[in-house]
């Protein structure tokens, strides 16, 4: 039998691939105008720059990473997103030491161990973008801002959702006010909410469970916890946020499922189909928490698969253009198809040799616009037998 490939590693190809190039371009030179800079960062990091990052107990580092150990014993792991990684090179870099802040983004396939029955793909591609050293909160509407661009731009109906997580200082008393809530709602809850209730009592605001959703409905608020200067983080990020006419709702369950998140989280959310096409926020402790000074930070990341799926129109490809030479006139019509190329145009040559209804027939199949017929009449006057696929209408032309 044929090999074939690995489970949840797929082939991206035709139109889907359309798709997918279309995405990541606008993607892209929506961060290029913000004057973000590419970094192309390796897919293979250490397992502990994860599990210091995104943490200990959340299910991707305890059930989804692809682990394995080099020869030398280390263990190493295929990531699974992009933050720490842009973290490790923004250390190794010492970028923190000669930029006044430093503005990356990325792109490239993250690696997850999902159950495949949820549709999800274990190999799946992320951009993201990642901003460094800026505390203040224009820095949050800004990337909420590229966000929004960016869905604009690729015409994906959204709503953006903000809420704030807070920091050090308020939000432990938070999670415990918390917890003595979800206490209380035990019977109502599902399984796995049950299992992080203790450990991780945020991450059971966003589970999609129905009952859980009903018994978290009237839980404890972050935003009535925060700290003073947490509270004057979030206004300010909301009254830029009107002031440049970005729309955005507030919800109060948005808790992002990584642990290192602070302050500003945000999503957005295709209201039509209620998934969420991208999410980003702060992690104003992450730098620190691996080896680096204090630096606050933030950023997002969107799956360009999900953005491909949305996207309402596809980019067509050029019209093809067949060369078909027709007799002794190989020369000749090598030379057309060079320079109709260099012009711009899609060009097939048909390399096969046969009668013109053949050869017109094997254009077709290729889906070609025009066959560019040459035989020797053409190649004596220098001009081609431009044919339209569509009308059949032909003419002599010169190229
Ligand atoms: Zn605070
Ligand atoms: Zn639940």
């Amino acid at each position: 039998m044929a090999i074939q490939s690995v489970r949840g590693f797929n082939d991206l190809l035709g139109e889907e691939l359309a798709r997918f190039r279309r995405a990541s371009s606008v993607v892209r030179s929506v961060l290029e105008r913000h004057n973000f800079e590419e970094i192309l960062l390796p897919v293979v990091e250490y397992a502990e720059l994860f599990q210091r990052s995104i943490g200990e107990i959340t299910d991707i580092v305890q059930k989804e990473m692809f682990l394995f150990k080099d020869r030398k014993g280390r263990l190493l792991a295929l990531r699974p997103e992009g933050t720490a990684g842009a973290v490790r090179a923004f250390l190794e870099h010492k970028f923190y030491a000669e930029r006044p802040y430093t503005k990356l983004f990325y792109e490239g396939p993250m690696f997850r161990y999902e159950r495949p029955q949820s549709g999800r793909y274990r190999q799946f591609h992320q951009i993201g973008a990642e901003l460094f050293g800026v505390a203040e909160p224009s820095a949050d509407a800004e990337i909420i801002s590229v966000v929004y661009e960016l869905l604009k731009e690729l015409e994906i109906d959204s709503v953006i959702e903000i809420n704030s997580l807070g920091c050090k200082e308020c939000r432990p008393p938070y999670r415990e006010a918390l917890k003595e809530f979800l206490a209380q709602k035990e019977e109502h809850l599902c399984k796995d909410c049950l299992g992080r209730k203790d450990r991780n009592p945020l991450r059971v605001l966003d589970c999609k469970e129905k009952s859980c959703k009903l018994a978290v409905s009237d839980a404890p608020k972050m935003v009535d916890y925060l700290c003073d200067s947490c509270k004057e983080h979030y206004s300010q990020l909301k009254e830029l946020l009107t002031h440049i006419n970005i729309p955005f709702r507030e919800n109060f369950n948005l808790v992002r499922g990584l642990d290192y998140y602070t302050r500003t989280v945000f999503e957005a959310v295709s209201d039509s189909l209620g998934i969420t096409v991208v999410a980003g926020g702060r992690y104003d402790y992450l730098v620190q928490e691996l080896g680096g000074p204090p630096t606050p930070a933030l950023g997002f990341a969107v799956g360009v698969e999900r953005l491909a799926l949305l996207l309402k129109d596809i980019p067509k490809p050029k019209e093809l253009y067949v060369v078909i030479p027709f007799g002794d006139v190989l020369p000749y019509a090598l030379k057309v198809a060079k320079a109709l190329r260099s012009k711009g145009k899609r060009v097939e040559f048909s390399y096969r040799r046969g009668g013109l209804r053949k050869q017109l027939d094997f254009a077709n199949r290729l889906g070609a616009k025009y066959a560019v017929i040459i035989g020797e009449d053409e190649a004596k006057e220098g001009v081609v037998s431009l044919k339209d696929m569509d009308s059949g209408e032909q003419k002599k032309v010169k190229i």
